[in-house]
């Protein structure tokens, strides 16, 4: 009997070794990219704003309720860039951890930038949530990520903590990279059609002169349009920065007859097939050093 007993015990703990990993539910493709390297092989990460999604406005498809109705986790950037995420969460995850990156205390957090010409002197208090495009933070939340995956799968929480380790490796090599591409065009004066990009310029000693819509990615209205007018008109500008996928209407009618270029950047990933979060970060910075 005894014998039988411990067979049994046997077989079962070796199940539970072979249980699931931790379903995993993100927000926007840079996100999902970090997570997965933390997972590996263990599974696939689920990305509710996908190829060419646009995360501040978004409807939620059946599939992808569902898909948080099983969630054993939730990692998103925060109610900053998708509110209608924060609010769905309590009814449609009730049982899912959820970590928010941009409300970790080690998160780089940077205000929001009041434009249409950005001259430092903002009066915003808020947070702008494009958070993802400084490296440092994929460095902070690749640890948060290791650890809520190995509090809901400790059995293997040994594989997480490599492949975090691999994954920060690489965004080591990532920023030295960066640095050397952007070289070039540290002192081009460019502008940008969103305002998504701050963190970006922070790290990597940019700075955009302007942007068209705010980084709530709302219409501009007459009186800013004028005042980018200006800006164009006042000294020669290289470049204005399009988010791919974007309408490019208002900003081919902005640089019409000035030397300006446009230029397509892709802060989300939106056009890169199953980019790593290096990938997706070099794609940017590759785009940005086209304007030299
Ligand atoms: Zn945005």
């Amino acid at each position: 009997m005894k014998t039988v007993l411990t067979a049994v015990m046997l077989v079962f703990s070796s199940l539970s070794g072979l249980t699931a990993a931790p379903r995993v539910v993100t927000d926007i493709l840079p996100v999902q990219a970090l997570v997965q390297q933390v997972l590996g092989d263990l599974g696939r990460v689920d990305v509710l704003v996908g190829q060419g999604g646009e995360p501040h406005e978004f409807a939620l498809r059946p599939s992808q309720a569902r898909a948080l109705a099983s969630a054993d986790l939730v990692v998103q950037i925060g109610p900053a860039l998708t509110p209608w995420l924060n609010r769905a969460l309590p009814r449609l995850a009730p049982d899912a951890s959820v970590v928010s990156l941009l409300d970790l205390p080690e998160t780089t957090r940077l205000t929001l930038r009041t434009g249409p010409v950005f001259n430092g002197d903002s009066a915003a208090t808020a947070v702008d949530p494009h958070a993802w495009l400084d490296p440092e933070n994929a460095l902070v939340w690749l640890d948060a990520i290791r650890k809520a995956l190995s509090q809901a799968d400790p059995d293997n929480a040994d594989t997480y903590s490599a492949n975090a380790a691999a994954a920060k490796a690489t965004i080591e090599t990532l920023k030295t990279q960066i640095n050397a591409m952007v070289q070039p065009i540290r002192q081009v004066r460019f502008m940008v059609d969103h305002d998504a990009f701050q963190y970006f310029e922070n790290r990597f000693g940019l700075h955009a002169l302007a942007s068209i819509s705010d980084t709530e990615a709302t219409t501009p209205g007459a009186a800013r349009i004028r005042t980018l007018g200006q800006v164009l008109a006042a000294a020669p500008v290289a470049c204005l920065f399009v988010e791919a996928g974007a309408n490019q209407t208002l900003a081919q009618s902005l640089v019409a007859g000035t030397p300006t270029k446009i230029v397509e950047i892709d802060p989300l990933g939106s056009f890169l097939d199953h980019a790593s979060y290096a990938d997706l970060l070099l794609d940017l910075a590759q785009a940005i050093a086209n304007c030299e």
